[in-house]
């Protein structure tokens, strides 16, 4: 037997169940079972009391006594169970059969020292155990083990594939496991970090001896697991650096400090300027700059965004920044073209609504070198917009992009442009530790000064009117208000009209004041000029849907309200939030919601109440909806660890980082002799599955 022998040839399976399990578990080698790890254990070692006993939904364990009594009980329709009193030297409990036969009953042994195993249940307060395994050999009963359980499914069982199926062909495989696997870790490594070996890990992991074997075996297999993962974009960072050649951006030049010392409008955060810092120390080498720009809402990554541009324009090359809407393209094109006014630079805007005249220009001076800068959505990336020499290529809210998308923008030149992408949407620690780890990342994690934290409160549809008149008087006090409603596509049409009908309720109480509207089916000029009418302090409320979720910048405006926030995603909400908060004025947020409510709805509404920090919220995120929505269907897939928990795993994560991070900067090409078995089994193993694409 060998790791890669097909299973047919196991014990108990041959041809016809290797077809079959082939076709419900993807396994086709004898390793796919060793790799097969148990859902949990149940432990046979130990006899509990029944005094002990406490709600466990779902605990299986054992009690030793004796059956005092039995009796058949009706209920229900013309049915009947079968109950027995057990007892133990400090409580009584039931057992119950639902199901049962004449024989069955017979062979229930009475008053006989014996062992019972199973599920307790918990009904009134009273505890008792369905079905019970019962035996009377304590040799058995005192396996002294904890046995596994297996993922397993009514499909499976049907054909004889259940767990007593898998614990056998699993068992069968661990007693070889010194001719089928070798260790794969340095030794020095393992000692530091305290691991045990990759053999008794393997064979503790399906059938651990007890509880502390289990845990070091598991701790073994989830380290193994992320240290070859971070091992594998190590690898590939590296190689990046060594190979991807970039323009060298080595001079700080006039515009640069023309609109460093006399245009720009504030100071910028000491955030800011670090970030700005790094970012620089990167474009100054002949190396292709991949950086990841995380800042929560609000923090001033477009300013980051455009002094970087600057830098990219004093060395004498063109930038480009995308922007996944028309809106927020627009919005960074105004805004840049404001800030530059003074400058005689050459801004232009490329989106889906430009017209051929306007592109013919657009085109022609991006070849000519005649523009510096240029704005846009995904028009950009089209084939025919090419530059003279694009150095920069700036993406904002990155995760709205997919990678082929970002793809592109590498083609746009000779030797590809320096690439930073940005994201206001902040990635929880573990998740960026693993899937962003071929990326440097700089944060943006201070505000600008004179912010208010946003006061956010949870209210119900009955306060409704209460919300309405706070909102008037905030108005009155010459703020601007938002108005969100959810948007779900199946029903469109129906939205659309509720949408509708809350403008008519809006546009009634707030008589005297301009409400305007922005929702997803309006042409681009239309909701141009809806933003506008806002933007400029014209429009006093803005009815809108998610359509303003992204990057929208309004700064007098003061007041969010979300209704049926029960429907929106933590982080959605969070954006939403951002909308607020902008300027020096204090800002609210109101969550409307429904008196029933889940209980991850519950947690989202109360950890918006609680935090405005985007990191505490997408950890929350992470916890209720996973890391593999949390990433995004772009990446999907790439969360299938077998034991590692990315969640709950955070602590190991950081230290097969910071070990491989070691581990290169000792032996980047992994050549000394002690690495040898970790660099034939990466090879061996990972090999072309290194499937996670670069982010940029
Ligand atoms: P985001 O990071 O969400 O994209 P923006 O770049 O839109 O944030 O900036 C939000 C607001 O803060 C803008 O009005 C911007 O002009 C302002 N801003 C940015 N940096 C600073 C700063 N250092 N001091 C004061 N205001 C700033
Ligand atoms: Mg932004």
């Amino acid at each position: 037997m060998t790791l890669e022998t097909p299973i047919e040839f196991l014990k108990g399976i041959g041809p016809e169940r290797a077809k079959f399990i082939k076709n419900v578990l993807g396994f086709t080698t004898v390793e796919d079972f060793l790799t097969f790890y148990p859902l949990r254990y149940i432990d046979k070692s130990k006899v509990h009391k029944i005094g002990d006993l406490r709600t466990e939904p779902d605990a299986e364990i054992q009690f030793k006594g004796k059956i005092t009594d039995i009796q058949e009980v009706a209920y229900g329709k013309g049915q009947k169970r079968l109950t027995a009193k057990f007892r133990d030297d400090s409580g009584t409990l039931d057992l119950v059969w639902f199901r049962y036969s004449k024989w069955m009953k017979e062979q229930i042994p009475l008053n006989q020292e014996i062992f019972v195993f199973g599920k307790i249940n918990e009904f009134n307060g009273i505890f008792s155990m369905p079905h019970p395994e019962i035996e009377a050999d304590e040799k058995k009963a005192l396996s002294g083990t904890l046995l596994p359980i297996y993922p397993g499914s009514e499909k499976l069982s049907k054909r004889g594939l259940n767990n007593k199926f898998f614990q056998t062909v699993i068992a069968d495989i661990v007693k070889n496991l010194p001719n089928l696997v070798s260790e794969n870790l340095p030794g020095s490594l393992m000692k530091s970090l305290n691991l045990i070996g990759r053999i008794p890990a393997l064979y503790h992991i399906h059938f651990p001896k007890d509880l502390v074997h289990f845990r070091h075996a598991e701790n073994r297999v989830k380290f193994e697991e992320a240290f070859f993962f971070q091992l594998g974009y190590g690898l590939k960072k590296q190689h990046h650096k060594a190979s991807v050649a970039g323009n060298p951006f080595p001079k700080i030049g006039e515009n640069f400090n023309q609109f460093y010392n006399e245009f720009i409008p504030f100071e910028l955060t000491n955030a800011q300027k670090r970030v700005l810092k790094e970012i620089r120390t990167d474009m100054k080498k002949p190396i292709q700059m991949n950086r990841l720009l995380q800042g929560d809402v609000g923090s001033g990554k477009t300013m980051v965004a455009l002094l970087t541009m600057l830098i990219a324009l004093d060395n004498g090359f063109q930038s480009c920044m995308m922007a996944p809407t028309e809106i927020l393209a627009q919005q960074h094109f105004n805004s840049i073209q404001e800030l530059l006014e003074k400058t005689n630079i050459k801004v232009r805007l490329l989106t889906g609504s430009t017209k051929t005249a306007d592109r013919k220009v657009i085109h022609e001076e991006l070849l000519s070198g005649e523009l510096s800068i240029l704005i846009g959505t995904h028009a950009v990336l089209e084939d025919i917009v090419q530059f003279k020499n694009l150095g920069l290529a700036i993406i904002d809210e990155q995760h709205r992009f997919g990678v082929a998308q970002r793809a592109k923008l590498w083609a746009k030149n000779k030797i590809a442009p320096h690439i930073l992408v940005m994201t206001a949407t902040p990635i929880p620690r573990t998740l960026a530790m693993s899937f962003y780890s071929d990326l440097d990342v700089s944060v943006i994690d201070e505000l600008p000064v004179g912010r208010k934290a946003i006061i956010t409160a949870h209210r119900r549809e009955k306060d409704r009117l209460s919300i309405f008149r706070f909102a008037k008087e905030e108005i009155e006090k010459g703020r601007q208000i938002y108005f969100v409603y959810p948007l779900i596509e199946e029903s469109e049409t129906l939205d659309y009209k509720n949408l509708l009908e809350n403008l008519e309720h809006i546009i009634e109480f707030y008589e005297g004041f301009n409400v305007t509207m922005l929702h997803g089916r309006m042409k681009p000029a239309e909701k141009e000029a809806a933003m506008q009418y806002f933007a400029s302090g014209k429009a006093h409320i803005m009815v809108a849907t998610t359509v303003i979720e992204v990057g929208v910048n309004v700064p007098n405006a003061s007041v969010m309200i979300i209704e049926s926030a029960e429907r929106f995603g933590l982080s959605q909400l969070h954006q939403l939030r951002g909308r607020v908060g902008r300027g020096a004025e204090q800002s609210y947020c109101i969550l409307v919601t429904s008196d029933k409510l889940s209980s991850d709805s519950r947690t989202r509404m109360k950890t918006m109440v609680e935090t405005n920090d985007g990191f505490k919220i997408s950890e929350v995120d992470m916890k209720l909806r996973g890391p593999g929505d949390i990433l995004g269907t772009q990446q999907s897939g790439v969360v299938d660890f077998k034991k590692l928990d990315l969640v709950a795993d955070g602590k190991i994560i950081k230290v097969a980082k910071s070990t491989v991070e070691t581990l290169l900067k000792n032996d980047p090409h992994l050549e000394h002799p002690e690495n040898f078995e970790l660099r034939t089994y990466y090879a061996k193993q990972y090999k072309g599955k290194n499937k996670w694409g670069r982010i940029s």
